[in-house]
């Protein structure tokens, strides 16, 4: 072989490389980025609710949605829309996550959170954290910067602080109206309807084609004894896998805990070839039947939509392009 033909080789190999790699590029970012999220299920009823209280949740609803899209349509990752979107949610006081949290027994705020990477199964969590000001970033952490899955209590803390994440007075968590729900509570008094819920979740599809999923939250009113539910528990809360779905879960956590609601809507998909739709919805049903209540937001690598609950509300919305976010509180269709 001569130079010449040395040379018209390599040529002919370098943009045959370039091609594919530019094409493989192409591919993978055809895809149209989605986000849904959920602020919890429970007794919401239009009737007990306000004009006003109802546009703030609406309107803080969106504004996390268009965060979390802003994201993903710049190129963003799955998991960082999942975080950031869902921060929006724990700054809020109108959702049982960060600041807003729900009081335990003792008077305190417990949050936990979770999130896992539906393209790698990577997964992280917080539990039980009471100075951390963001669980649910706290929870990114650990999947990203740290050997385990889910840490607790001080250690959780102690491993923020030194990964130089915002650490904040247990005070900065409580508002009022949670403390009132637990006075009320303890001087048992028939429990508000409004006193169990506003968990929030996210799930996401990224423009790579990876699924996402996140869940951040203050537990349940009134509980004790360091109580965890199913928010910061890897496939009963939250879930992600790219062959399957990204799930995250809001309602009495035992009941999801027993029945691993996340991953069992993920199984149904992978063994027995079912949509996600009848997945998630056959999962809420069945809850139901065992005494569970509370809802699950689902998304697929198509980018299919499932947002099933058995209450009579669950706050939640979705976008799938730039200024169409849609959100929805209500079981019948009041929205429409
Ligand atoms: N699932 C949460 C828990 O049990 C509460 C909720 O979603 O409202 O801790």
């Amino acid at each position: 072989m001569n130079w010449l033909q040395i040379f018209i080789y390599t040529l002919i190999i370098f943009i045959t490389a370039s091609c594919t790699q530019e094409n493989k590029e192409i591919r993978n970012v055809i895809k149209h980025p989605v986000l849904v999220i959920h602020g919890g299920a429970g007794t919401i009823l239009k009737e007990s609710m306000s004009p006003d209280l109802e546009n703030q949740y609406r309107e803080k609803l969106i504004e996390a949605l268009e965060v979390g899209y802003d994201t993903l349509l710049k190129g963003g990752k799955s998991v960082d829309a999942v975080v950031l979107t869902i921060q929006v949610l724990e700054n809020s006081p109108l959702f049982n996550a960060g600041i807003g949290a729900v009081f335990t027994h003792d008077g305190k705020n417990e949050l936990d959170a979770s999130i896992m990477d539906g393209s790698t199964g990577i997964a992280g969590a917080v539990a039980g954290v009471s100075t951390i000001k963001s669980p649910i970033e706290a929870a990114y952490s650990v999947m990203t910067e740290s050997e385990h899955v889910l840490l607790s209590g001080k250690g959780a803390e102690e491993f923020a602080k030194k990964k130089g994440l915002e650490i904040v007075d247990p005070k900065y968590f409580y508002t009022e109206k949670r403390h009132e729900q637990l006075k009320r509570m303890l001087n048992s008094e028939k429990e508000q309807a409004d006193s169990k819920f506003g968990t929030v979740g996210a799930v996401a599809l990224d423009i790579y084609g990876n699924l996402a999923a996140g869940t951040s939250t203050g537990g349940m009113t009134n509980k004790r004894y360091g109580r965890i539910g199913d928010s910061p528990l890897i496939g009963a809360g939250t879930y992600a896998d790219n062959n399957t779905c990204a799930v995250s879960a809001t309602g009495h956590g035992e009941y999801f805990i027993r029945n691993l609601v996340a991953y069992d809507i993920a199984a149904r998909m992978k063994y027995q070839q079912k949509k996600l739709e009848s997945s998630a919805t056959e999962v809420i049903k069945e809850l139901k039947l065992k005494g569970g209540s509370g809802g699950v937001i689902c998304l697929d690598t198509n980018g299919n939509i499932s947002t099933p609950f058995n209450t009579t509300g669950m706050y939640r919305g979705y976008i799938q392009a730039a200024d169409s976010a849609k959100v929805f509180i209500y079981a019948n269709n009041y929205e429409k």
